[in-house]
């Protein structure tokens, strides 16, 4: 017998694990009120403590030279093109320093594949960081600059994993899944990784005691029961190894890109955050992404069974290659998530609330506050306050 909508989301609603035929049938024929409401409800059960919760973090793209060629992508240029470039150490301390006077914890170090980067390079970029900003979260690198790293090494991606879990590295970043489908991947970047070769790597992180998290790209050239397949497999791996700690969508960026699919859409976008709520039940967090759906819709999504409001990122540069560029400072982040029904918080990348910020906290233009209830003390100098967000990037959230 075929399930009723109402019944699957009920299904899922009272915490029973939706097949793949059962979430493509809501996908692709529940109401968006309805499907949202139940995503709602399991982001009530699985965070009752009402929260939205925010990272302060910083994407630095030490590099843009790139040999993948994604047709999706704005970024890089060729290794030998004149705007390649390659950040210098000791600009990215300063770019590190500037996050820790603004109380930033987490640094997304991302690039392109360059062949000609030997795995010290990499090795080097985390204990120089790790050396001069012990307490910054390293939550870096993707699976394909891993398996650049293995290839050039001649290492396994369990061995390169274990040199830069020595230098310094926390973490990784769920960035260069797309849509884990290999026709997917074939049509839109077929000189990148497979997507049995983003699980393999994935899995190395985990069995060395990396977490990692998983994102997806939608909106180029998949189906729907191809964007539920990449969910399904995500599962999956998440029931053998627990770790994935956040779940990243976000919708294709054209502009300046070979690939020029039209966009999504926010109505798509909402119903891409509840599918991943629903059929995602080992994974803890659904981030929601301001960087690429814009501040307004990032909100909506709060009420779509996103837990988590994603990074503030500061000049990252992947997404506004492609032209769009949107801007969040601090207050507004707080009022966006406010505004959804919620308490913000601050988190650190394990998840674990820093600072909550009740209705009662007034932040002047300096970042200096009025009645407060912090678990840490204010930043040494600058402010949170003052942070301007320009948002754009690969992996375009916090990932
Ligand atoms: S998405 Fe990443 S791997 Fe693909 S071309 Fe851009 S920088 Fe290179």
């Amino acid at each position: 017998m075929i399930p009723s909508v109402d019944g699957i989301l009920d299904k899922a609603i009272a915490g029973r694990r939706l097949s793949a035929e059962e979430a493509l049938q809501a996908y692709e024929q529940a109401d968006l009120v309805a499907f949202g409401r139940a995503a709602d409800q399991v982001r009530r059960r699985l965070h009752p403590a009402n929260l939205g919760t925010f990272v302060v973090d910083r994407n630095i793209n030490y590099t843009n030279a790139c040999v993948a060629d994604c047709s999706f992508c704005a970024f890089y240029r060729p290794p030998r093109h004149p705007e390649a470039y390659r950040l210098p150490i000791t600009e990215i301390l300063r770019r590190v320093g500037e996050l820790v006077a603004m109380g930033g914890t987490q640094v997304l170090l991302q690039g392109g594949l360059d062949p000609s980067l030997p795995l010290s390079y990499y090795e080097e970029m985390c204990r120089a960081i790790k050396r001069e900003f012990p307490q910054i979260h390293l939550h870096s690198f993707s699976a394909p600059e891993i398996d650049t790293m293995a290839q050039v090494s001649g290492k396994s991606e369990r061995q390169v994993f274990e040199a830069l879990k020595a230098a310094g590295l926390d973490s990784m970043p769920g960035g260069g899944a797309e849509i884990l489908v290999e026709r997917v991947r074939q049509a839109v970047s077929p000189k990148k990784l497979s997507a049995a070769g983003w699980f393999r790597i994935h899995r190395a992180a985990h069995e060395v005691g990396l977490k990692t998290t998983a994102t997806m790209t939608y909106g180029m050239v998949e189906t729907s029961a191809e964007r539920v397949e990449h969910l399904v497999r995500l599962r999956e791996l998440q029931d053998e190894t627990y770790g994935f700690r956040a779940f990243i969508p976000w919708s294709f960026q054209r502009g300046h890109t070979v690939l020029d699919t039209p966009p999504a859409g926010g109505m798509e976008y909402l119903r891409v955050i509840a599918l991943a709520r629903l059929v995602l039940d080992n994974v803890p967090n659904i981030q929601a992404g301001w960087v690429t759906e814009g501040p307004k819709l990032a909100q909506l999504a709060l009420s779509f069974g996103a837990n988590d409001f994603g990074g503030i990122l500061v000049d990252e540069v992947v997404v506004g290659a492609t032209g769009m560029v949107y801007r969040v400072d601090r207050e507004e982040a707080l009022r966006l998530i406010r505004g959804a029904g919620r308490v913000p918080a601050q988190r650190n990348t394990k998840y674990e609330t820093l600072e909550i910020f009740p209705r009662d906290v007034i932040s002047t233009p300096s970042g200096a506050r009025g009645k407060q209830s912090a678990k840490r003390p204010e930043p040494a100098a600058g402010g949170r306050g003052d942070l301007q967000i320009t948002a754009s990037a690969l992996g375009a959230s916090s990932q």
